[in-house]
């Protein structure tokens, strides 16, 4: 093998057709998982090989998702113990569940994509094979699924990301490479909470609370809600947020700081503490009914943080109304008080990112101009670290982070 073809730099391609033997990779190691400042290394590492039906995408800019940060921490999961349970042989993890690149090379029976083609990698991936991906969740509520770059290495931190062909969707041409990564595991999350839960999906003057409203999900849940003809109301923890919120379509926005009530519930035995709750959460809803404009109570709570803001978001639904949830920053121990969901009829739906309909659906949305992705800095290939760690603490800018890969500078 030429030495042209042994490995590149990053920022750099391969003559087309050349695929080296090595790659430079972002890993994550079980004796560096801590802080993800310090949990990312650049090594050079073997270019994974493909099945029949997988894709190689020469990277040009990566996303970064929360699901990394948890991975970095190694806790609650420790990811590359979990995938060598079920057979990897890396003792490593390459991160990145979201990405923008070129088609490097090709399985023998892939069809949708040839090399060459630019693409936007969604996430989700399962076994073509199983027998449950008719199920009432679609393939991502097989036995089977998990997301790409947390249970399924071979991410988009590196050089070149291994997929599977029904990942790839055609990249609008008119994005950068960087403005591509970053919405599609966010966008398409976010899309599948308002859109994939009949009836309970967003109808014309329907009121969305939005949890977070200036992050990765909550600025794409800000857009799609307008896009689908509802009013979104926002809530961030401070003020340069709540005009990003705004500047994105959110019809007013909430500052959790002035609330305290958050966590979970008292004991239902101590009165006064119930009492001091019961009192936080009426305050918010009142917030937030002035936030709608004085109208009712939201229809559908799109959920993410968790423990802290669960029983609010339980207690605000408006009656019949959904909270649909898909994480936990700040814990996954939440509480609910039965009464208001069964007495008011609520819905409590779970959503883990997206079937292939939902991404089609958004990609759509992003190539039409209706949903823009909303990129917030940009990192060089050495601040992958740096930019989990930010994220970690709640310091990143509002909106999605990338990393250039193969990509330089604003565009390539
Ligand atoms: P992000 O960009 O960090 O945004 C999260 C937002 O949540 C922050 O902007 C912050 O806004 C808010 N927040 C943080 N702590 C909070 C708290 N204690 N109470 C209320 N709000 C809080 O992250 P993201 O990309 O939107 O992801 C959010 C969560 O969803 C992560 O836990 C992630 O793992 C999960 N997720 C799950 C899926 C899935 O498919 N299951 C997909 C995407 C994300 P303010 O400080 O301004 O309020």
């Amino acid at each position: 093998m030429s030495a042209v073809a042994e490995i590149v730099p990053v920022g750099e391609l391969p003559p087309p057709g050349i695929v080296p033997r090595l790659m430079h990779a972002a890993t994550l190691r079980q004796d560096r998982y801590g802080q993800p400042r310090d949990a990312f290394a650049v090594e050079q590492v073997p270019v994974p090989s493909l099945g029949p039906r997988q894709v190689l995408v020469a990277v040009m800019a990566a996303g970064v998702n929360y699901d990394v940060v948890w991975a970095a921490l190694g806790h609650p999961v420790d990811v590359i113990a979990a995938a060598r349970r079920r057979g990897a042989a890396e003792d490593y993890h390459i991160g990145g569940s979201d990405g923008a690149g070129i088609v490097w090379a090709v399985g023998e029976e892939v069809t949708g994509v040839a090399p060459g083609d630019h693409v936007v990698l969604s996430c989700g991936v399962w076994d073509e094979a199983a027998d449950d991906l008719e199920g009432p969740a679609g393939p991502m509520g097989s036995r089977s699924a998990g997301i790409w770059g947390y249970d399924i290495g071979f991410g988009s931190f590196a050089q070149f990301a291994r997929v599977e062909q029904y990942q790839c969707y055609p990249k609008p041409p008119e994005l950068s490479w960087e403005e591509a990564s970053v919405y599609m595991l966010t966008g398409a999350t976010a899309y599948r909470q308002l859109a994939g839960f009949p009836p309970h999906t967003v109808r014309p003057g329907d009121g969305v609370l939005v949890w977070g409203g200036a992050g990765g999900l909550g600025s794409m849940a800000i857009q799609i809600t307008r896009a689908l003809g509802g009013v979104p109301v926002a809530v961030v923890s401070d003020e340069a947020k709540s005009d990003f919120c705004r500047a994105l379509g959110a019809a007013g926005v909430i500052d959790r700081r002035d609330f305290d009530h958050w966590g979970r519930l008292p004991d239902i035995d101590d009165g006064d503490a119930l009492g001091e709750w019961m009192g936080g959460a009426r305050a918010f809803g009142q917030a937030l009914r002035a936030a709608m404009g004085g109208g009712g109570a939201p229809r559908i709570v799109f959920e993410h943080p968790g423990e802290a803001t669960l029983p609010t978001s339980v207690y605000v639904c408006e009656t019949g109304g959904m909270v649909v949830i898909c994480g936990g920053t700040s814990g996954y121990n939440a509480d609910v008080d039965l009464r208001y969901l069964w007495v008011r009829q609520k819905r409590l739906q779970g959503s883990h990112f997206a079937n292939p309909e939902d991404c089609a659906a958004l990609n759509g949305l992003v190539a039409d101009g209706r949903v823009k992705p909303v990129l917030s800095r940009s990192f060089s290939f050495a601040e992958i670290g740096e930019a989990h760690q930010l994220m970690h603490e709640n310091r990143h800018e509002p909106g999605n982070m990338a990393v250039r890969v193969g990509a330089r500078g604003a565009d390539a």
